[in-house]
């Protein structure tokens, strides 16, 4: 690229799900986007995640647009899966996406945006950006962790199941990735593992007699918040019974309006909760402090882990790009209208930044057709 700045209608930053389907649902449109990829490859975040990884969501309902699995794909494919499956997209469309482009800055100016990028700038009349919500995972500043003689790591960095082999861990966070990080440790001998549970958390098995139970989702999202918050609440109660029988925070029942409000994930469980009754994992109170060997619980008792994995979430990493723009708050979270990804900033479209009851691809298809009819439409004005 030129070190003169060059122009193009669209920019889709990110080759992830959510830029693929952005620059798919463009093309629909008639416009040919620029995809910029920091990365060399298609799927480097799904191949930085643990080995063992398989989707939670249901093959049917994690596809890109027009494009199955091959047969043979489990119903919840596996992170190798997820991978051919973006380049086999990649293989029909031939996106112009341009590999090792990070781009570092997005500004506002003459009625354009001004993409900085490591091989030059952009001018853009519309920007899609498509960086993923799983950015940068979050470790608490917890007092003394400094201290700690244990190991600290977080959810993202769990690696192979089998390195935990009779060591004692210590899960903080019982959100989605810490119910994957359990339900793999569920699997193989550890020593004692423990959950560490400030509230309660809502999850839904992977499958309940067979049946894979996020098919259910559609059913779930169709319906009114409220409702969809009782339909989950029972079919928690049916699969799991009581759990504050077995150390959980009594529950909450708004798993929707929670995740509607404030994007938090419904965890899955599969084989987790099953440990938890055997007794082979303990649910204990949230983290307050480390110090030497010890980790101190809410309610004053303390532990000794030989390994703390924190899985309390991510950020996106949306503050150092559009930091000019006034769309982002402190803490990395888009201030965004209604639930498809526009911004206040006029051709400016966040797409997969907020999870659904769905699945992060279907959430994408419908903000990325969103982002695509308003933009066409902008550019015909
Ligand atoms: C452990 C785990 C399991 C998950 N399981 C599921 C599941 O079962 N079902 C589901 O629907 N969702 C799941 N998700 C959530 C979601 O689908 C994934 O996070 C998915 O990777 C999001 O896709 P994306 O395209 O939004 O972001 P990403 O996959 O992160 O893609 C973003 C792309 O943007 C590029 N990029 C970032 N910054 C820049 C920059 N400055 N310049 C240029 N390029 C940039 C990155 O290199 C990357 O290629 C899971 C997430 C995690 C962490």
């Amino acid at each position: 690229m030129s070190q003169e700045p060059i122009f193009r209608d669209v920019v889709i930053i990110g080759s992830g799900l959510a830029g693929l389907t952005a620059a798919h649902t463009m093309r629909q449109q008639g416009i040919e986007p620029l995809v910029l990829e920091r990365e060399s490859d298609l799927g480097a975040s799904w191949d930085r995640r643990h080995p063992q990884l398989t989707l939670n969501t249901h093959r049917s309902l994690s596809a890109l647009p027009g494009l199955s699995y091959p047969a043979g794909t489990g119903a919840f494919p596996k992170r190798s899966a997820v991978i051919a499956h973006l380049q086999a997209f990649q293989d029909r469309h031939q996106f112009e996406i341009r590999h090792d482009a990070a781009v570092s800055s997005i500004s506002r100016a003459d009625g354009r945006f001004n993409v900085e990028t490591t091989v030059g700038t952009i001018l853009a009349s519309a920007v899609i950006v498509a960086t993923g919500r799983d950015a940068v995972p979050v470790v608490p500043q917890w007092k003394g962790l400094e201290t700690f003689t244990g190991r600290v790591l977080h959810a993202a960095d769990f690696g192979d199941a089998r390195a935990y082999q009779g060591r004692s861990v210590l899960v903080v966070g019982g959100g989605n990735s810490g119910f994957d990080v359990l339900n793999h440790l569920s699997r193989i001998e550890t020593g004692p593992v423990w959950l560490a549970l400030r509230n309660s958390t809502s999850v839904l098995p992977k499958r309940m007699c067979g049946f894979a139970v996020h098919r259910l989702s559609p059913l779930m999202a169709s319906l009114p918040t409220r409702f969809a918050d009782r339909l989950i609440g029972w079919t928690q109660r049916v699969a799991f019974g009581d759990l504050t029988r077995h150390g959980f925070p009594p529950g909450r029942f708004d798993a929707a309006t929670r995740l509607a409000r404030n994007q938090i994930a419904i965890a899955v469980d599969d084989g987790a909760v099953a440990a938890v009754k055997r007794g082979r994992i303990a649910v204990v109170g949230g983290v307050t402090e480390f110090g030497g060997a010890t980790v101190t619980l809410s309610d004053g008792t303390t532990l000794a882990p030989d390994i703390v994995i924190v899985a309390v979430g991510y950020v996106s990493a949306l503050t150092s790009l559009l930091g000019s723009l006034g769309v982002v708050d402190e803490t990395g979270r888009p201030h965004l209208r209604g639930g498809l990804g526009e911004t206040a900033v006029p051709g400016l479209w966040l797409v997969g930044m907020q999870p659904s009851l769905t699945s992060y691809f279907q959430q994408a298809q419908r903000e990325a057709k969103h982002a695509a009819r308003s933009i066409a439409r902008m550019q015909r004005a």
